[in-house]
């Protein structure tokens, strides 16, 4: 076990007393994941350089002290807490959030690691530009990358990956690697970045990064479909990417019983069904352009679209179609998640499988819940244009015929099994790899796939002191 009034003190004369916080009510929030995580660290570190984390990890490294990088905590697969042990040191990014240099002609933001999502945006505003990974959280930037975060409009922009063009990174040994590629075309050899996307900062700790921007949308236009099957809203989908393919920004979808929680619990909230029962899912489409609306009218291309479906035989299915204002659709799919947290027991799955698969795997699981687990209601809804969906089960455990415990695992085991063994699915749509999951990356990580992980980590942190997760 280090000794922490001794570590204490040294980083506290490298970066002076408040980059360093002991006690224990100041540790309690990084210590603890949203949804899943729960550590005690040795302390916690805020330096505000990348010159001065390369100081802290070769202090670390020399010391063989464990380093949990950390952004804004805002991760969902308990990856960025420190373990149990109370000898992990939490190196929090929270004040490296200095750098924030837009190039409006390049398109390109240079930004430190640690800031936020909100504030890159907050300063892009004033140039008629935005970084388009949309969610519902305010994570850092370094953390985004860390985790490759999709968000609802993955369909148009891609992930962060996609828009990702150069990277600043320190190593576990202390070695700054500056890959600050500002350019659009470079094939110069190895794209060193990707090594760090996704990987749950286990490779280096992400201190600045180049990103690619966008021009704002001067126009959005959201309806919502109501459809009688899942097999209804693949062909909506298709449909519409055939036809508005280009304007085409969101597909997000409901299931009726992920809907009716916020209805019930958010009066404000207008429920466009009324007092009458949603029909199976509810699709939330959304177009946006950058074209003004006296040149192309959205909400009267959506609308009429939507029609002259209902008309023909994409609309067999189709239930319902409201047009309305996008802040009020947007509000009824952010409030899902803590909604369903109020009606009971919460099991939490982030799954993709092709989307020409999504209503078969769907079926497929709430069959297996009908049967076998009768107590428990199919609350999904995601990302459907991706081939994503957050199959959130909920339940009274006090109904339940086993434990919370013995009922989790059983079911992370079969769902995950159902979606990857019997859809060629995934485990992780989006949030990455970390204790909650970690067990399903060694249960479906090819050997080969994982020797040449562990290579690259023996190679880049030979005395393992970055993070929780194992990828090898
Ligand atoms: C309400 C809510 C909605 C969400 N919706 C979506 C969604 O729609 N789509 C989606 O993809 N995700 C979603 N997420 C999860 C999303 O992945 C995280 O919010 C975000 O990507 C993590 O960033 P963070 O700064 O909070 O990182 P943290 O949570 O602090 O860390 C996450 C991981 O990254 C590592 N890390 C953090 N910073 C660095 C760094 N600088 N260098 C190296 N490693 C680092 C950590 O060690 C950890 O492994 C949602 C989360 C919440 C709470």
């Amino acid at each position: 076990m280090p000794d922490k009034a001794r570590v204490a003190a040294d980083l506290r004369t490298m970066f002076g007393a408040d980059a360093v916080l002991t006690e224990a009510e100041d540790l309690v929030k990084y210590e603890s994941g949203w949804r899943y995580g729960k550590g005690k660290s040795l302390l916690v570190a805020r330096p505000g350089t990348t010159a001065d984390i390369s100081k802290l990890m070769a202090y670390c490294h020399a010391e063989g002290i464990r380093v949990m990088p950390q952004g804004a905590n805002t991760g969902l697969v308990g990856a960025s807490n420190p373990d149990v042990s109370g000898e992990m040191l939490v190196l929090s990014l929270e004040r490296l959030n200095k750098r924030l240099e837009i190039d409006p002609i390049n398109r390109t933001a240079v930004v430190d690691g640690g800031v936020l999502l909100s504030s890159l945006n907050a300063a892009l505003v004033h140039h008629g530009l935005m970084f388009p990974i949309d969610l519902g959280a305010d994570p850092t930037i370094g953390g985004m990358i860390a985790t490759n975060t999709g968000g609802t409009r993955l369909l148009k922009y891609g992930d962060v990956r996609h828009n990702l063009q150069g990277i600043e990174v320190v190593l576990a040994d202390g070695t700054v690697v500056e890959a600050l590629n500002q350019l659009r075309k470079n094939n110069t050899g190895l794209d060193l970045k990707q090594f760090f996307v996704g990987t749950s900062g286990i490779f280096g700790v992400i201190t600045g990064a180049v990103l690619q921007v966008v021009p704002l949308s001067r126009q959005h236009a959201t309806a919502l479909v109501g459809c009688a099957s899942g097999e209804t809203v693949l062909a909506l989908l298709q449909a519409l990417e055939r036809e508005l393919a280009d304007v085409l920004t969101a597909y997000e979808v409901i299931s009726a019983n992920a809907l009716n929680p916020v209805f019930a619990q958010h009066r404000d909230i207008r429920n466009p069904y009324g007092t009458g029962q949603p029909p199976a899912y509810t699709a939330l489409v959304e177009l946006s352009s950058t074209l003004p609306g006296m040149a192309l009218d959205l909400s009267e291309v959506l609308e009429e679209r939507l029609g002259a479906f209902l008309e023909g035989d994409a609309g067999e299915g189709i239930t319902d179609v409201f047009l309305g204002k996008p802040e009020d659709f947007w509000a009824i799919r952010h409030h899902i998640s803590e909604s369903l947290r109020n009606e009971g027991k919460v099991l939490a799955f982030d799954i993709s499988v092709p989307r020409s698969r999504m209503a078969a795997f769907t079926n497929a699981a709430v069959a297996l819940l009908e049967k076998d687990y009768p107590f428990i209601r199919a609350c999904d809804f995601g990302h459907w244009g991706d081939g994503g969906t957050h199959l959130n089960l909920v339940w009274d455990e006090s109904k339940a015929p086993v434990t919370t415990a013995e009922l989790v695992r059983e079911l992370q085991a079969r769902i995950y099994e159902l979606a990857v063994k019997g859809f060629d699915g995934s485990y992780s749509a989006e949030h990455g790899v970390g204790p909650h999951n970690q067990q399903f990356y060694d249960t479906y990580t090819s050997d080969p796939v994982r020797r040449l992980s562990g290579a690259i980590k023996a190679h880049l942190d030979p005395d393992r002191i970055l993070g929780t997760t194992r990828l090898d």
